[in-house]
Order: C-alpha cells, then sequence, then structure tokens
C-alpha cells in the first residue's frame, strides 16, 4: 500500500488515465458504485482491487468512460455475492482509479485512490450496475490542543503496534508521523492496521475527526494488548523451545563439524558405548555423577582436544575399577582347611588364624572388618606362597605389590589428573587387577618401606590398612572415596623393626619361623621336589633323590632359614637331568648324597666357621640377620701401644655402644680374671666383626664381645663349639635378646654343640623344636660369670 500525503498527482496514474479531471467538490453528485467485500477503502489512501464481478467491471468501465469517479462502499455482508443497496454500508470513499491490470484469471487489478468521504443519499440504478447519488463529506480540518494530543497518543500506540506486529511495514509510522490532520492521521492509521472490516468501517463511519481518533486509539490499545500477550507467549515459546533446541542445535553442528574432520564416528561411538556401560554399572551414586559429569564433557569435545585422552582413561579406570563385584567366600572350614594344607607344611599358627578369620566373618557377615595380617619371618618360609594359598582357598582374587621399591607417596596413592600421565597409585591398580571388591591383597616388604620412604607415604598406607578408614580409601587420581574394607591385606615382613610404629599398630603380625633339618626335608618331599619335577617334565621319569642327598642339600649347599634356594638347588638338579635326557643320555635311578658334586659341584656352605680347637681371643655369637639366623666370630688382636681401641668390619652405633660397654665391664673385673690392670694402658686393641654378619639386633652380641676381649687379655682360651648371644651391662648383667628360635637354628645347622642365652628368654624354649632342644645344649645364664664359666678355658694349660 502506498500512502499520500497530498491528493494523488494524476500525472502518475496510468497514461489512459491522464486526463482524469478531479472532479469540481460539489454537494451531491451521481457516480457508479462499486462494491467491494474485504477491504474498506479510505479517503487519501491508495489500495490494490481485485474487480472479478461482472457489475463491479460494468461500474467501473463506466467511470472510465463517464471520466469520472467511482465510490467504493463496502458490503456488510462479505458472502453475498450480488449485493443489493440495503447490503451495503451508507458511507464510502469517492475513489480515481489509477493502474489497471488485467490478470490472466480474467479479473482485473486496479489501484484505487481514495478522494473523499461521500455518504449515499439514493441509488439512482441497480442494474447493469449500481449507481447512487452520494454527498460529498467534507471535514473542517480544525486543530485544537485535544485533538493534538490525541494524534500525539495514536502515533505513540501505533509505534508499538509497529514493532510488536511484523505484518505493518516499519515506513507506516514514518508517513503517520508526517500527517498533521487528525483525520487523516485516523484514516491511514486504520487503514494498515489488523482491523476487522466492522472496524475499519466504523471508523470510516465517524465524520467527527476527533472522535475518529478517540475510537481509533481504543482499537489501538486493545490490539496492542493482543499484540503484546502474543509476543510474550511467543517469548516464553521461544525460550522453552531455545532450551532444548539451542543444545541440539549446537551438538549438531559440532557433529557436522566433526563429520567434516572425520573424527566424529569413532570418537562418539567410543562415549555412547562408555555411557551404556556407565548407566548399567552399579556404581555409587558420587561415583555415577562424576562419571556422568565427565561423560558430558567428553561428548562436547573435538577430539583433537588434550584433554579427551585423559578423560577417556579417567572414565576407563572407573568403569574397570570393582565396586561392588565381590567372590563368595568359601565358608567350608574343613575344605579350606584342606587346601591350605595341601599346599604348605606345618605353619600351624598361621593356618589356625585364617580359619578362624572365615568362620567369624560366617557369623557376623561383613559386619566384621577384615584384619590386616602382618607374616613377619625369613625369607623363603613361605610368606608370598601362603597369602597365594589363604586367596585359592578362600575364593578370593589375589593380587601382590611389593612396597621394597617404593619411594613416595603418589606410587600408593597416585598423581592428580593434572600431571601429565597422571595414574592411580598401586593400590587402585592391583584392585582392578583384581577385579572384584575382596582379593587377598598381599603388601610385601612393608619393613623396606621406613628407609627410602619419602613424603606422606606411610600414611598413605596407613589409609588404605586402617579399617577405621579403609572404607573411603582416597586416591589423587580417581578423587573419589573407595571402599577397601572388604580387602583381605596381607603384609610381609622379614623383621619388625623397621616397620613405622603407627602401621605395626594396625597389624596384626603372625611370625614365621626358619624350618629345621627335619622340617625342610618333609617339606622338600611333599611339596618341593613333586612340583620341580613337574616344572621339569620329570614327573613321569622313574627316578629317586635320597633323604641323604636332600640333607646334605640342606646343610651344605644352602645356609638359609626358609627353603628358596633349597628349591632353588634341587631345581638345579633336574634342569642337569632334564638336558641329559634331552642328549639321550642315561640318567641314574637315584640320587645320592655323594652324585650331588655333579650336579651341584662342590658345597658351598661347610661348618668350617667353626673353630677348629679351642682359640685365644675369638668368641662366636649367634645373630639375627634378614636372612634368619647365623653365627659369626668376633676376634680381638692386641699389640703394644697406649690403650687406644679400632674396630672394623662396619659396625652400627648401636654395635659400638655395646663394645664399649663390654670393654667397660672387661676393665671393671679385670682382676677376676687374672688380667693386669695396666695392660689396658700398654696395649691398643683391635676388634673385628666380618661384615654380612652384623646382627639386627646391635646389643645381643654384647656377651661375645666381653668373652672375645677377656680371653685376648686374660690369655684363656675361648672353647669351641660354644656360641652366644645377650646384651650386657656395665655391671656384667646379662639381658634378653630376640630372635631365639632363628639363633638357636642357625647354631645347630652349624654345627654348634653349646649355645650361651640369656635367662630371660627360657620363655622362648617352647618355640624350639624338641630335636634341636635335644641335640643342643642350651645354657641359660644371668650375668657374665656364668658366661665365662662356660666359653673359656680356665685351664691356660
Ligand atoms: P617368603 O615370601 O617368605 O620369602 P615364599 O612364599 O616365596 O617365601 O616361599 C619360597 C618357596 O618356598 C615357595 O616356593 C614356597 O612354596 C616354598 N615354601 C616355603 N614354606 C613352605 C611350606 N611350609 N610348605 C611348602 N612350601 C613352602
Amino acid at each position: 500500500m502506498t500512502y499520500f500525503k497530498e491528493k494523488i498527482d494524476p500525472s502518475i496514474l496510468e497514461e489512459d488515465m491522464e486526463e482524469l479531471e478531479i472532479i469540481a467538490d460539489m454537494d451531491e453528485l451521481e457516480l457508479p458504485i462499486l462494491p467491494v467485500r474485504d477491504t474498506v477503502a479510505f479517503p487519501q489512501i491508495v489500495i490494490p482491487l481485485f474487480i472479478g464481478r461482472n457489475r463491479s467491471m460494468l461500474a467501473l468501465e463506466a467511470a472510465i468512460v463517464e471520466k469520472s469517479e467511482l465510490v467504493v462502499v463496502t458490503q456488510r455482508d462479505v458472502e453475498i455475492d450480488d449485493p443489493s443497496t440495503s447490503d451495503l454500508y451508507e458511507i464510502g470513499t469517492e475513489c480515481a482509479v489509477g493502474r489497471m491490470l488485467r490478470m490472466p484469471d480474467g479479473t482485473t487489478n486496479i489501484l484505487a485512490q481514495g478522494h473523499e468521504r461521500v455518504q449515499i443519499i439514493e441509488f439512482t440504478q441497480k442494474t447493469p450496475y449500481l449507481r447512487a447519488r452520494v454527498r460529498r463529506l467534507i471535514e473542517e480540518n480544525e486543530k485544537t490542543l485535544s485533538t493534538d494530543a490525541l494524534m500525539r497518543a495514536v502515533l505513540a500506540l501505533f509505534e508499538k503496534c509497529v514493532q510488536l506486529n511484523r505484518n505493518i511495514p516499519d515506513d507506516a509510522y514514518v508517513a503517520a508521523m508526517n500527517i498533521d490532520e487528525a483525520g487523516w492521521m485516523a484514516d491511514m492509521v486504520a487503514s494498515v492496521m489488523d482491523f476487522t472490516l466492522e472496524q475499519r468501517q466504523q471508523i470510516l463511519d465517524t465524520l467527527d475527526p476527533t472522535l475518529r481518533l478517540q475510537r481509533l486509539s481504543i482499537l489501538l490499545a486493545q490490539e496492542l494488548d493482543v499484540l503484546e500477550l502474543e509476543s510474550k507467549i511467543q517469548d516464553q515459546v521461544q525460550q522453552e523451545v531455545d532450551k532444548g533446541q539451542r543444545e541440539y542445535f549446537l551438538r549438531e553442528q559440532l557433529r557436522v563439524i566433526q563429520g567434516e574432520l572425520g573424527e566424529l564416528d569413532t570418537q562418539l561411538a567410543e562415549v555412547n558405548e562408555l555411557r551404556e556401560r556407565i548407566k548399567e554399572m552399579a556404581l555409587p551414586d558420587e561415583t555415577k555423577a562424576k562419571a556422568e559429569k565427565e561423560l558430558n564433557r567428553l561428548s562436547i569435545m573435538p577430539s583433537a582436544a588434550p584433554d579427551v585422552g585423559i578423560i577417556r582413561t579417567y572414565l576407563d579406570w572407573i568403569v574397570e575399577l570393582p565396586w561392588v563385584t565381590a567372590t563368595e567366600d568359601n565358608s567350608d572350614l574343613t575344605e579350606v582347611a584342606r587346601m591350605l594344607d595341601s599346599n604348605h607344611f606345618g605353619l600351624p599358627k598361621v593356618k589356625e588364624r585364617i580359619l578362624e578369620y572365615i568362620a567369624v566373618r560366617q557369623r557376623a557377615g561383613s559386619k566384621m572388618r577384615s584384619p590386616i595380617l602382618c607374616f613377619v619371618g625369613p625369607p623363603g618360609t613361605g610368606k608370598t606362597s601362603l597369602g597365594r594359598s589363604i586367596a585359592n582357598a578362600l575364593g578370593r582374587k589375589f593380587v601382590q605389590v611389593s612396597l621394597g621399591g617404593i619411594r613416595d607417596e603418589a606410587e600408593i596413592r597416585g598423581h592428580r589428573r593434572t600431571y601429565i600421565g597422571a595414574l592411580p597409585g598401586r593400590i587402585l591398580q592391583n584392585m582392578r587387577r583384581a577385579g572384584t571388591t575382596n582379593p587377598v591383597f598381599m603388601l610385601d616388604e612393608i619393613d623396606k618401606l621406613g628407609s627410602d620412604f619419602r613424603g606422606d607415604s606411610s600414611s598413605a598406607l596407613l589409609e588404605a590398612l586402617d579399617p577405621e578408614q579403609n572404607h573411603a580409601f582416597s586416591d589423587h587420581y580417581l578423587d573419589l572415596p573407595y571402599d577397601l574394607s572388604n580387602v583381605l591385606f596381607i603384609t610381609t615382613a622379614n623383621s619388625l623393626y623397621s616397620i613405622p610404629h603407627p602401621l605395626l599398630d594396625r597389624m596384626e603380625s603372625i611370625e614365621f619361623f626358619g624350618y629345621v633339618e627335619e622340617e625342610k626335608l618333609s617339606i622338600s618331599r611333599q611339596f618341593l621336589i613333586p612340583r620341580q619335577l613337574d616344572e621339569h617334565g620329570l614327573a613321569e621319569v622313574n627316578f629317586n633323590i635320597t633323604d641323604n642327598a636332600i640333607q646334605e642339600i640342606i646343610c651344605h649347599y644352602t645356609n638359609e632359614a626358609g627353603v628358596r634356594n633349597l628349591e632353588r638347588k634341587i631345581g638345579q638338579i633336574f634342569r642337569k637331568l632334564t638336558r641329559q635326557l634331552g642328549e639321550h643320555k642315561a640318567i641314574p635311578k637315584s640320587i645320592n648324597r655323594h652324585s650331588l658334586n655333579k650336579y651341584l659341584g662342590i658345597p658351598s656352605f661347610s661348618k668350617q666357621k667353626l673353630n677348629k680347637e679351642d682359640e685365644v681371643g675369638v668368641a662366636t655369637g649367634m645373630a639375627y640377620t634378614q636372612a634368619g639366623g647365623d653365627i659369626f666370630p668376633i676376634e680381638v688382636a692386641l699389640m703394644p701401644g697406649k690403650g687406644g681401641l679400632t674396630l672394623t668390619g662396619q659396625l652400627g652405633e648401636v654395635m659400638k655402644e655395646s663394645i664399649q660397654a663390654a670393654l667397660s665391664f672387661v676393665r671393671s673385673h679385670a682382676a677376676d680374671y687374672q688380667i693386669d690392670p695396666t695392660a689396658f694402658e700398654k696395649q691398643d686393641i683391635h676388634l673385628h666383626v666380618p661384615e654380612g654378619a652384623i646382627p639386627k639386633d646391635g646389643p645381643s652380641a654384647g656377651i661375645t664381645m666381653a668373652t672375645a676381649l677377656i680371653s685376648a687379655f686374660s690369655g684363656y682360651k675361648v672353647r669351641r663349639g660354644v656360641a652366644m648371644t645377650g646384651e650386657i651391662t656395665l655391671r656384667g648383667k646379662v639381658l634378653p635378646v630376640g630372635g631365639f628360635r632363628e639363633k638357636l637354628l642357625a647354631a645347630h645347622r652349624s654345627g654348634i654343640t653349646t649355645v650361651i642365652v640369656p635367662a630371660e628368654n627360657e620363655k622362648d624354649l617352647a618355640d624350639i623344636p624338641k630335636k634341636i632342644q635335644r641335640e643342643l645344649k642350651i645354657v641359660f645364664v644371668e650375668g657374665m660369670e656364668d658366661v665365662l664359666k662356660i666359653a673359656l678355658v680356665m685351664d691356660k694349660g
């Protein structure tokens, strides 16, 4: 639609209309009438009209022929095709016909330019087309203050409507703004608004410009209400749609981009697969929430983003870690006992403890906290292998970590994810390997932590091992509480000395002792030999290894508390036999002690540590070492000097202190052993303890050193075949020692016949096998005098 500010300039009309005159104003005219159904023509406004009806066409043609204008009147009822006079409104608009186009469908399209309102006074002709006498309604253009105010109000309302209604072109408002006649403005605005025909006609019918503006402003306000509501609803709908759709659109966009880059399928497939798995898994709520958060992060990341790998690895960990899966414990006590016995000889205490554990667990269920066991004993005594066999017997998974090489906390508790290549610590790594929440978890060499442990690692371990805390173990990498409370932790140590105290407190220690010869023989017969035969593929071969031969290996080819080297030596023999078989050589039916040389070479250990005869200045001590028990000589040499003391053999501080104590005792008791008191000033002392035999519990060599010193100064010989252990006080009292059993076993192994031990250790006699008690002379002593009575040959001759 076009808006004319001035009355139409005939020159812009079609050429054939150029001569159209504007008919002079007169009060009454007789003009053709053009009824229209779907619009209302307003003065001064150009509107397009479609002429289809024959009567209308004739009216148009008449106007053209007469070079007159015609009156456009709206029908009251749109439906009527052939309206009679009463079907038309009374007020219409006198229009000039502008451009006329005939359309392909037979209709005609014209542009009509409104001139004046007219009132139909009387119809003068009804066929073939309508004509009527009409009166022009020329309006006064009087402007009062109130019309001015009304015009502004209408303009303001109209502006808002234009903003909200997209159907109204923006320039309509500009046009309205430039109109300074009240009536014209009302007509113009009414002509562009989406009003109903009735509403428009109402405006047309209102002859008083001020009243017209008032009515218009009411209509505009109503319309504005509707428009505002509409826009509000639309906004809301839009918002709702936005939320859901925005993300969808973004994802779609991303998908398309990723698709273009060829990254899409694999990553999406992976994310979906992970999402499915996580959805199906029974995870603790916190874990599930975290996993989903990470999944969402992952799903919107381009696959080249550096974090993708990190998140994926993290999610893999969550998926792979056991959160609820557990194995059912074998609750048949006799069956468990049988299985334990079938793998290990002896070890009654440990086996009993395990059976108790199962029994209590059966009654108390998972209410019972798993104990943390600590197996303490020399190497090769079956600690690790028993752990494995406990797992077997219970029907649990078995995992093992050696703490020996572990340096810092992160190895136990993992690195935070911010570190490149971060991983969970060993505890969780092994839980993943186990795949169940209740494996038997072996922590080997917990006593090796102390020496090179860094940071707060023992506290990390403490958290894992403390039944009070381990239901929510925190790993830096996982960053989620992980329940370790169903794990049966078993730690192993060679000795309790170097286990950090807080750790020791949490554990229940069970001692593993070194084996005596007979036990080793039984273990070889029942377990080691069958296993080695099997491993070497010799199970079917008919040959025999005699008890003598095994005993020979035990005594002369190995020197250990456990059976690890023994098993190795047996393996060595079988390896050679296997090779002989492979070379189609005959193998002996039986291997006895005399044929051992062939397979194992010459014996590496003899009882040569023992003095061949009684000697001055050399005493034999018994030590408790990493490898179990051992005996060792302490040598003292005196030379002319000024009372100096030289110590060799890399002695520790405790050892040095106990040498001083021994020396002080000797000096204060010099007279008792006929030692010249001045001898100490005139001579230098050199005391040597062979390296490798340094006892772990330093002070227990006290009486041995005192004996060697007294022998050296007094010249009395030390009896051969005697070994001793005991701490000495300045007054010569003998204090108890640790590792009693291992020391006695070692002495017995080495061919010692008499051992001198502190009286207070008598309580440990129960641990000593009867055979050893029979074969060893065990002398309990309270003071140094008793030691010397036994150890020294008081006859210098
Ligand atoms: P540790 O962990 O105490 O150093 P291991 O468990 O490694 O010792 O044992 C070493 C070897 O000795 C294993 O092959 C084990 O089967 C065997 N062994 C140790 N003690 C026994 C025993 N009481 N009965 C059967 N075999 C044993």
